[in-house]
């Protein structure tokens, strides 16, 4: 197990980052865990009228760079440890594409699928009851995760508006567009996890017109990522989701393999397409390698088999960091996932500014800014790469990343007089 600690994992990434920037010591005891966690116990009445109680966790990691920021976890097996994790990647994430936000993350230790819509709804009324003290639109505001959605965040943003007696829209953001959600949420990880495969396949010098992609699970990332490459002119020859996949070389239709999703319940047994199974599309030959699945998908016995060129995280950590090794002496390209899934937190943020301006983008404006944003976030994390030789994409990610955290926190005087060092001078030249 240690190596797939979340925690632990988190810790490493950016300790390698800061040090290679030659940050003080202070960046990263700074860094290395969150700076407030809340745990808190959720009565809720059950329908049969007996009274369960529920944990839930709300960690904030780092709100130097601006109000904190963080999806709502609802599954049997969150526990405190896996939120601070994720609430860690979740500044960076933010950080790497230049969002004025730090990272956060909350979740509630329950089987969504084991509760009726009453409970469903008294147990999120509950939870930010509970939490009501640490959120808010300029503190930290919470979006959806595993297992949440956004009538989850419409009854979340309601009860947090009757406790402060105001519509608070812009305190949590994947709400109904009906509730002031945003146009282009519901595509916004998977269209910024493309934007930056088409920018990485430019550098390659890789054509997209017939490139051969493959893309491991078939839900909201995978399937509309598929979605979009096919209409960059890429080939998708192979797809998984957690019954089965279909492989056909010639290339399969997104749209159809979807419809065929939605009656069958599984894109295995598409026709035209052989069974494949998820182990064989990961080390498949292909030249681009989607992961929108889960968590530690390529061991290092994966990566050793690993066929594709370019590999883009759409999942979040879908590579352990043993495999990562691997595929770095490969000279696969790697597109971390704090880049290629950042995508969705960035409608967020857009989400967010809408709510507290008052006015409202057109699909357009926001497809236009999303990809103004990933286009840069992918320049800078790429000439960073190209800088340090000796550091791959995830790292020269987070190299980017920290600098941003790290910058915010010194002019705000929380690393001390002494802290104007090599890494603010090389950020200054570079
Ligand atoms: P989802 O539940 O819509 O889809 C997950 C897909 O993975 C499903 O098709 C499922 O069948 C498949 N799957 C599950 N187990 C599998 C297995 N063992 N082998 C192959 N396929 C399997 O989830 P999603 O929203 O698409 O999220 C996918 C990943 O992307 C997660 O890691 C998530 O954290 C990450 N992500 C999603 C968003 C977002 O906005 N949706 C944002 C950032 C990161």
């Amino acid at each position: 197990m240690g190596e797939l600690n979340s925690f632990k994992i988190a810790q490493e990434q950016i300790k390698a980052a800061a040090q290679k920037l030659n940050m003080p010591a202070s960046v990263y005891e700074i860094l290395k865990q969150p700076m407030r966690v809340l745990t808190v116990a959720i009565p809720v009445e059950m329908d049969d009228g007996s009274i369960r109680v529920f944990t839930g966790y709300r960690a904030q990691h780092n709100y130097a760079p601006g109000p904190l920021k963080g999806g709502v976890r609802f599954h049997p097996e969150v526990t405190l440890e896996e939120v601070m994790a994720l609430s860690m990647w979740m500044t960076f994430k933010c950080a790497v594409v230049g969002l004025p936000y730090g990272g956060a993350k909350g979740g509630i230790a329950c089987d969504p699928r084991e509760l009726s819509p009453g409970e469903l709804e008294r147990l999120s009324r509950g939870y930010i009851q509970a939490i009501a003290p640490l959120i808010g639109p300029e503190k930290d505001i919470p979006a959806p995760d595993v297992y949440t959605n956004a009538q989850i965040m419409a009854w979340m943003m309601d009860e947090f508006s009757k406790i402060r007696q105001y519509n608070a829209f812009g305190v949590i953001t994947g709400k109904p567009v009906s509730l002031g959600g945003s146009l282009g949420r519901h595509e916004a990880t998977a269209r910024g996890c493309a934007i930056v495969i088409r920018e990485m396949a430019g550098v390659l010098g890789l054509p997209l017109e017939g490139a051969r992609v493959a893309v491991q699970g078939f839900g909201n990332a995978g399937s509309i990522v598929a979605r979009l490459l096919h209409e960059m002119g890429c080939r998708i020859v192979a797809v998984v989701d957690s019954k089965g996949g279909a492989f056909d070389p010639q290339g399969m239709d997104p749209a159809k393999l979807a419809a065929f999703k939605a009656r069958t319940g599984t894109v295995k047994g598409f026709p035209g397409s052989k069974n494949i199974t998820s182990q064989e599309l990961l080390t498949m030959d292909c030249d681009i390698l989607v992961p929108a699945a889960l968590e530690n998908q390529i061991t290092a016995e994966v990566a050793r088999k690993v066929r594709a060129k370019i590999v883009a995280e759409a999942a979040n950590g879908p590579t352990t960091p043993e495999a990562d090794g691997i595929l770095r002496q490969k000279k696969v390209m790697v597109i971390p996932d704090i880049l290629a899934s950042a995508g969705g937190v960035t409608v967020s943020y857009f989400e967010w500014v809408q709510n507290n301006t008052g006015y409202y983008w057109t699909e357009e404006e926001v497809n236009g800014n999303l990809e103004r944003i990933m286009v840069r976030a992918f320049r800078e994390v790429y000439d960073m790469y190209r800088q340090h030789r000796d550091v791959d994409m995830r790292v020269a990610a987070y190299m980017v990343a920290i600098r941003r955290v790290a910058e915010a926190m010194q002019v705000r005087g929380w690393l001390g007089q002494k802290a104007c060092t090599s890494w603010q001078r090389e950020a200054k030249t570079a």
